[in-house]
């Protein structure tokens, strides 16, 4: 179904969860925000945003089962209704728009759910209006609602400078089978930095280039990559949650090449050598009593149009 003016009359988009492959931090900038060295990778845990031409703007959530709805805020708390606030006031347009929001990526997890669904919504608003912002003008609005949502546009495997908002894709022709073990608690992103500056008060005003890791990556092989890994948020968060730290040798002891705290954390990642070293490592968690265990593959795309109606 269109419009008179051709246009859908709702459009779906989905937004995919991300890692850090390399998560460089450096000392605390004068404005707040700390400069990273970071490469990014987009994994297949997805949310889906449908936002559709209404006459008042609301919010309706639907939750994996491993997510509790209540730690999703709802009106304008919601980083996907600040997204469409924000192109709505760039694009000059008035109206109100409903949004339909399906979460399985981790709230509150270190894998930029908020992040992603923000993105997707720009990129709905977009469609559903034929605006036809340039790339350029959606990174930016992105970059202003926060550092990971225009790595949540582009997707796949790329860089991450500044305090994360100048993305560069990266040539990634592999694909990685990771397993993801979110935590039932999230942690907060602010507090984990805030107990990395505290540990590390003479961090280098520029974090170290991720040069390793960029070699790893184009070699195409598991065991590289996982010995190139590197978070500098990972000593603070096991230091807030030493349960991350237990965790993470677990699953190192079923198999995983490599264990990682996603981002700022809770997640865990675990870098796997195939699909069915994944389900190994899967099988040896649930035994030891993790009941919410996930299998994701990157890269995969970022934000991108499912479905026009
Ligand atoms: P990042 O690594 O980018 O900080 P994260 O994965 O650790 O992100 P999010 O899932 O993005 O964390 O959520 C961070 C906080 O943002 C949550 O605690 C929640 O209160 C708030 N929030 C606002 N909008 C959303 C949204 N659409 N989805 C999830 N959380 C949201």
């Amino acid at each position: 179904m269109v419009t008179a003016l051709g246009l859908p009359l709702s459009v779906s988009v989905r937004g995919a969860a991300k890692i850090n492959l390399h998560l460089g931090v450096g000392a605390v900038r004068a404005d707040g925000f700390h400069p990273l060295q970071t490469v990014y990778q987009a994994i297949s845990l997805y949310d889906d945003i449908t936002i559709t031409s209404h006459h008042y703007t609301g919010i309706v959530l639907e939750t994996a089962d491993y997510i509790d709805a209540s730690d999703v805020p709802l009106a304008t708390h919601n980083v996907a209704i600040r997204a469409l606030e924000m192109i709505r006031a760039r694009t000059g347009r008035e109206g109100h728009e409903h949004l339909d929001l399906v979460k399985s990526i981790p709230v509150a997890g270190g894998m930029a759910g908020g992040s992603a669904d923000a993105a997707a919504t720009l990129l709905a608003y977009d469609r559903l209006h034929g605006c036809r912002l340039s790339d350029d003008a959606l990174l930016e609005l992105a970059a202003e609602l926060g550092s990971d949502v225009p790595f949540s546009l582009i997707g796949g495997t790329a860089r991450g400078r500044g305090r994360g908002e100048l993305v560069e894709p990266l040539d990634d022709r592999g694909t990685w089978w990771w397993v993801a073990v979110p935590s039932a608690t999230g942690l907060s992103t602010p507090e984990v930095y805030r107990h990395f500056d505290r540990l590390f008060p003479n961090a280098l005003a520029d974090p170290a280039e991720p040069a390793d890791l960029l070699s790893a990556l184009a070699s195409g092989e598991p065991l590289r990559l996982a010995r190139s890994l590197h978070n500098d948020l990972q000593s603070p968060a096991i230091d807030l949650r030493p349960e991350l730290g237990t965790l993470i040798g677990l699953g190192e002891g079923e198999g995983a090449l490599r264990g990682l705290v996603s981002g700022s954390g809770p997640t865990c990642i675990f870098l796997c050598d195939s699909l069915d070293g994944a389900h190994a490592v899967v099988a040896g968690l649930r035994g030891a009593g993790h009941d919410v265990v996930l299998i994701a593959n990157g890269p995969v795309a970022g934000a991108h149009l499912l479905e026009r109606s």
